[in-house]
């Protein structure tokens, strides 16, 4: 479905970024991968996943709290690839404290990871999307893009403003091929929750499963983690044809925490 196109997903060497660069590879996609840590693991997981398509995989380790690398990644793959038709923000940092407690230095990152970054990547990639009138803009916000929790007031805003990003860019291109939306997700067992998971079990003197349980139970009617495939899912239904005309939602794949 999506052979010749190229995605770039950004924070896609782990966690939801990864399963969402695994699907689009599975439909063909060339993908542009970035983010921190083991690069080729992740990326022989791509090219297994797009191997029948015989798709082409990059990698760019930009800071996504750098507007000048982010840049850099953004002329990497028009010259690598020749045009960016995908773009998936995904990159995205977490950090638990009271307001008044809040390192300043952990907001201003998580403002520059979470929501300034899905600002640079857009404006970089519409000319070349609008110029071939078709491109597919996905932010990956959360749950926390439309409802808060205690403690999480920098994650909270970030991802509220993501979701503000969104609609405005779905409505700067709404006559055109470009569409713009945002997945929400509820919990995903990636190395980001398993950190929270891990203090819960830590400050309560609990095991990890129990800490677990307790996790889903406070915010998740499923009682169910979501899954990277899933979201994976998601991510090429926004791509297909079918969702020409789907632009500036916010979808949630929650088990149901927003719905209470
Ligand atoms: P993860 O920690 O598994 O992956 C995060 C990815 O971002 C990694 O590839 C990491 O290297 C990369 N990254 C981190 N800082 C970066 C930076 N400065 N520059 C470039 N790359 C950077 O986390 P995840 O759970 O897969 O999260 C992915 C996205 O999904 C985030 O935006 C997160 O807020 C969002 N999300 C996660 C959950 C969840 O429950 N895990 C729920 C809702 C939303």
């Amino acid at each position: 479905m999506l052979k010749g196109k190229t995605a770039l997903v950004t924070g896609s060497t782990s966690g939801i970024g990864l399963g969402i660069a695994v699907a689009l590879a599975r439909q063909g996609a060339n993908i542009v991968l970035n983010g921190f840590g083991d690069v080729e693991a992740p990326r022989a997981q791509v090219l297994e996943a797009g191997k029948a398509a015989g798709i082409k995989v990059g990698y760019h380790g930009a800071d996504m709290s750098k507007a000048a690398e982010i840049e850099a990644m953004m002329k990497y793959a028009a010259a690598e690839f020749g045009r960016v038709d995908i773009l998936v923000n995904n990159a995205g940092i977490q950090h638990v404290a009271k307001i008044q407690d809040f390192p300043v230095e952990k907001w201003d990152a998580i403002m520059a990871i979470n929501l300034s970054s899905a600002f640079h990547t857009t404006r970089l990639a519409l000319p070349a999307m609008q110029q071939a009138n078709w491109g597919r803009i996905i932010n990956v916000a959360s749950v926390h893009g439309l409802v808060g929790s205690a403690e999480k007031s920098a994650y909270v805003a970030a991802k509220h403003g993501v979701v503000g990003l969104t609609k405005v860019t779905a409505l700067e291109n709404a006559t055109t091929g470009v569409t713009c939306n945002a997945i929400c997700p509820g919990w995903v067992l990636t190395p980001l929750v398993q950190k929270q998971v891990d203090a819960k079990a830590a400050a309560q003197g609990i095991s990890n499963e129990e800490a677990t349980k307790l996790l889903l139970g406070e915010k998740e009617p499923s009682q169910q983690f979501t899954t990277p495939e899933e979201l994976g899912e998601l991510a090429v239904f926004f791509c297909s044809a079918a969702a020409g005309n789907v632009r500036g939602v916010a979808w949630n794949m929650d088990g149901g925490w927003a719905a209470q």
